[in-house]
């Protein structure tokens, strides 16, 4: 079947322009003939009237301007027929008819130009719409955030360009929650069905982030934004925002890798620097071991063997081989390279093994180290290795703190306390030389030190990990009055498992 081809914008505006010409030169040839019928019959009747016709022709086709003139143009003609038809001798009935003519075409003149001004205004308006709307879908595209319409009890939906464009909807298709519900991944359809409750419970206003499966096997996350308003009958309509976020979520989901993989870097590192403590930590029990092992021979070699002697110098070395262990667990849990895992833990505990990690450090420096721990446990939601990460911090920098006073105690007070809000507080208080105010409010800033062979990464870690865990790390102090370094926690309520 062969099928007319569709007419080309140009092609249109060529017959549009030619049905323009014959209007106008029909309005002038019916203007002619009105005038000669007018003039030369000798008909009673209004024939001027007709010029109404001419200036409603005209109105179709010229500018306001011209339908002023050409209404004025027919008045003067009708004018003109009169005179020349009846010159001088003025009759009452031809003209009373000529001043009908004449009210009629002003009438109809005022009207069409009335008429004009409006149509012009309301084109004018069309155009400012027709703009905005570009506008709109300019900053939609830009911004990938489409807008969604939902009305409600029918659920009839209305989408945007660039809300179809997301969920790649072919235009054609009318979206509807089915669509909506079919297009998003499956993991994440109760969140989706849980804000269609929500709009069906009438709820003033929506959020969710869900992530969309594309056919291609891709996934997006989109976040929606809905409030609820009254349409223009009064019935209940959902105005939402539906944005792309998946470049957003790429990159803050980047950024906790190479955050958790820096904060791996530095664990790493303090232990490099913790080395020497660690190797007699761990040789200390294995000295204890050897020197128990001799002795315990020598008990079972005698004449007659003491097996009492050897039986304790065996449980001795059992103990010390367990102590060796546990050094070396805890190192291999704070330099393994594992995503954080936040489960529930006491934070005692942790505190514990940090501790226990940096003792020898503690004995080195001669530091008087004091743990004031509350009776309790205290359960918090959080990584343990990342929480032992930032206490043992903490620790070191107090103690390098301290490490330049001289006969004077170097002393360091770990304390403990449950706030009244449901949070922890960890206050390490150390009586270094402290912090000056200058350097207070960059102390953790990435890259601060006045260390000479310090990263200045430390405290930002130790920042953005109590970040991650809801809480919040701040420093006082006093130029020569120590420096305290606090970290708050939100406590939890343990699960028994
Ligand atoms: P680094 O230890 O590599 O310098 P940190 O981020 O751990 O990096 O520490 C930043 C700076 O904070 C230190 O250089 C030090 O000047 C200061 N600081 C941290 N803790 C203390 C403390 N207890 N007393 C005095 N200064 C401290």
């Amino acid at each position: 079947m062969n099928t007319l081809p569709a007419a080309s914008p140009a092609a249109s505006r060529v017959e549009v322009s030619s049905s323009i010409w014959l209007l106008r030169v029909g309005a002038m040839m019916l203007t002619v003939i009105i005038f000669l019928i007018d003039w030369l019959s000798s008909l009673d009747v209004a024939i001027a009237v007709l010029y109404v016709a001419v200036i409603l022709l005209c109105a179709d086709v010229f500018s306001r301007k011209s339908v002023a003139a050409v209404s004025t143009g027919c008045g003067l003609l009708t004018l003109m027929a009169f005179l020349l038809s009846h010159g001088t001798e003025w009759l009452v009935p031809p003209f009373a008819r000529c001043l009908v003519s004449l009210c009629a075409i002003a009438i109809t003149a005022f009207l069409a130009l009335k008429n004009m001004a409006s149509r012009d205004a309301l084109q004018a308006q069309i155009h400012l719409l027709h703009r905005s709307e570009a506008f709109l879908a300019g900053a939609q595209r830009l911004s990938l955030t489409g807008s969604i319409g939902l009305k409600m009890p029918s659920a009839h939906m209305y989408w945007s360009d660039e809300a179809r464009r997301i969920f790649q909807f072919d235009e054609s298709l009318q979206p509807t929650l089915e669509y909506m519900m079919s297009r998003t991944h499956p993991d994440d359809i109760e969140d989706l069905k849980s804000l269609i409750e929500q709009a069906y419970a009438r709820h003033a206003n929506m959020e969710a982030e869900f992530r969309l499966l594309m056919p291609d096997g891709s996934c997006k996350s989109v976040r929606m934004l809905a409030q609820q308003v009254q349409d223009a009958c009064g019935g209940c309509e959902y105005i939402g925002a539906l944005m792309d976020v998946t470049a957003a979520k790429n990159a803050e989901e980047a950024l906790h890798r190479s955050q958790s993989q820096l904060a791996h870097v530095t664990r790493v590192t303090t232990l490099g620097e913790m080395a020497a403590s660690i190797a007699h930590e761990v040789n200390q029990p294995l000295s204890a071991v050897t020197t128990n092992a001799e002795a315990g021979l020598r008990w079972l070699n005698r004449e007659v063997p003491n097996l009492g002697e050897v039986r304790s110098a065996i449980e001795r070395i059992k103990s010390e081989a367990h102590r060796a262990s546990e050094v070396i667990r805890r190192i291999r849990t704070l330099s393994r390279k594992t995503d954080p895992q936040h489960v529930q833990i006491d934070l005692h505990d942790v505190l514990h093994e940090s501790v226990e990690l940096v003792r020898r450090e503690v004995i080195r420096h001669r530091v008087s180290l004091v743990l004031c721990p509350v009776d309790e446990p205290v359960w918090v939601k959080g990584d343990r290795v990342q929480l032992q990460q930032v206490i043992i911090n903490l620790l070191i920098n107090a103690m390098q703190a301290m490490s330049g006073m001289h006969g004077k105690e170097r002393a360091l007070s770990v304390q403990l306390s449950k706030g009244e809000g449901g949070e922890v507080t960890l206050c390490l208080q150390d009586n270094g030389p402290g912090i000056s105010a200058q350097n207070l409010p960059n102390l953790f800033n990435p890259f601060f030190t006045t260390k000479p062979e310090g990263m200045g990464m430390g405290l930002s870690i130790c920042r953005s990990i109590i970040d991650a865990h809801g809480g919040r790390i701040w420093a006082e102090s006093e130029l020569g009055h120590g420096a305290s370094l606090n970290f708050s926690l939100p406590t939890c309520e343990p699960v028994l498992s």
